[in-house]
């Protein structure tokens, strides 16, 4: 028996290991680990590496890019049981944290002591904050607070030898050489297994105005939008567009219908916050009026109350019932710049319903940061790839992403390229040999 069979701490092999949302499984691991601790994760890892096993790290498994799903005989690192919230240091807005702490736990945590921790997603419930930094998360507040990345002020991690780097810095500004935080953010587990974060947080979103816009021509929606973000500026906190079939199948497996615009071709959720104490109620609803009499929109609903918002919401957030009724199905997370996001969907969709008429298609994102996606489904296999084909063929050239926000993982590699250029890929590809000689953290993410 190896050592590292020899270790204590596992858990067994639920089938809750095997796989994330993406419900991609390729092998049953050799074993599970649940540590507790950094030096407990760095035990294992030293051990993994002496024997050249390889390693697949998990946080709360909501990604949907297959990256943290094990290979045949991996060792498994599940980090759900490093959960803690370590510091909230309420004068300056900072908090110390486990990376296993579920984000909703880091939400809440932060709100009881008049704090706010900005990243929001559909997922708050399960996924972690490790997984979150992993990943890059975006979410619903991006276009205000920006991605991850612009919450996490340190982090601690283990690298693939074993070694723990320690960079828990509270500081916003340190000019002092290459920050580790930015290289292991966004990084998928190639790089080092993050074990603790320190996080920037904001004070509180108050007195919210949440409004329902309708319209059939896509292309007034970047522009409606350019008017909020320089109109409302910092007050703008999420500009949420669905499609019309998005919309209908929402409203069916939600029982929940939209304010207005039951049949528009497509729909945006905007929330706003108040400024210094002053409401947006009004700036939001002079802007929708301006809109509706030039005829850029056609319909819209300014949410009367909690109940009111709390509904429209709904609605943006019926995603796990879509994904359970359309399944098996493909998700994609593509970013474009807005002048070319109108045309590509228009194309995009052509081409999905030509080649695959007996699924539906739908079409969802956070435009202000870029971001759109599509879920297509029921699909079989083959439907898979077709429309990873179709929607990677028609971003190159767009200056667009593969992803904005779920990470390449095992699904998107064979695409990397229409997102990175041959400089980009080389430089990941060298990081992750400096650090990871073996090949052992993560391996077959991102790239092969
Ligand atoms: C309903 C729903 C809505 C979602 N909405 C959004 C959204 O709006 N925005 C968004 O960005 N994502 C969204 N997602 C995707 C997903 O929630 C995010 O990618 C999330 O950040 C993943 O966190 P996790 O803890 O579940 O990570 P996992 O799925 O467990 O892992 C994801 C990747 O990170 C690695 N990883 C996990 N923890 C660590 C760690 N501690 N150290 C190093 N590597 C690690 C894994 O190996 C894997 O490669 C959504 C998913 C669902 C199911």
């Amino acid at each position: 028996m190896n050592t590292v069979d020899r270790l204590t701490g596992d858990a067994g092999i639920e089938d809750r290991f095997l796989s994330d949302w993406s419900g991609l499984q390729v092998g049953r691991p050799a074993r599970v680990f649940r540590p507790t601790s950094t030096e407990e994760v760095a035990a294992i890892v030293r051990q993994c590496h002496q024997e050249k096993r390889r390693i697949t790290v998990q946080g709360g498994l909501t990604g949907v890019a297959g990256g943290a799903v094990p290979s045949e005989g991996d060792v498994v690192i599940n980090l759900e049981r490093m959960n803690r919230i370590e510091d909230i240091d309420t004068l300056e807005g900072i908090m110390q944290v486990q990376a296993g702490a579920v984000l909703q736990e880091v939400q809440e945590a932060a709100l009881a002591q008049g704090w706010m921790f900005a990243i929001d997603l559909g997922a708050r419930g399960s996924c972690q904050i490790g997984g979150n930094a992993a990943t890059n998360a975006g979410g619903i507040r991006v276009v205000r607070y920006g991605p991850m990345r612009d919450s996490v002020l340190g982090v601690e991690a283990v690298l693939a030898d074993g070694s723990i780097v320690s960079s828990l810095t509270r500081l916003v500004k340190n000019s002092t050489g290459i920050d580790p935080r930015h290289l292991l953010i966004g990084s998928e587990g190639t790089l080092g297994i993050i074990t603790r974060l320190t996080l920037r947080l904001h004070p509180p979103l108050q007195d919210m105005a949440v409004a329902w816009v309708s319209t059939d021509h896509f292309d007034a929606l970047p522009r409606l939008l350019h008017t909020l973000k320089r109109r409302l500026g910092e007050a703008l906190c999420a500009y949420e567009f669905m499609s019309g079939p998005y919309i209908k199948l929402a409203s069916r497996l939600t029982g929940q219908q939209p304010p207005v615009g039951a049949d528009a071709a497509w729909h945006v959720l905007i929330e706003a916050a108040s400024i210094a104490g002053h409401s947006m109620q009004e700036p939001l609803q002079d802007i929708l009026a301006a809109a509706l009499d030039s005829e850029e929109i056609q319909d819209s609903a300014v949410a009367a109350n909690l109940a009111h918002q709390t509904s429209f919401w709904r609605l943006r957030e019926a995603i796990p019932e879509i994904l359970t009724h359309l399944k098996p199905a493909a998700t994609l997370d593509l970013g474009l710049p807005w002048k070319e996001t109108g045309a590509y969907i228009q194309e995009v969709e052509r081409e999905l319903q030509r080649r695959l008429p007996n699924a539906e298609h739908l079409f969802l994102g956070h435009l202000g940061d870029n971001n759109i996606h599509i879920i297509s489904g029921p699909v079989d296999e083959d439907g898979l790839h077709a429309v990873d084909e179709i929607a990677y063929a028609a971003l190159r050239g767009k200056g667009g992403t593969i992803s904005a926000e779920h990470g390449v993982g095992r699904l998107k590699k064979d695409y990397l390229s229409v997102s990175r250029n041959p400089g980009e890929v080389m430089f990941m590809r060298r990081l992750k040999e400096a650090l990871d000689p073996a090949g052992i953290l993560n391996s077959g993410r991102i790239f092969d």
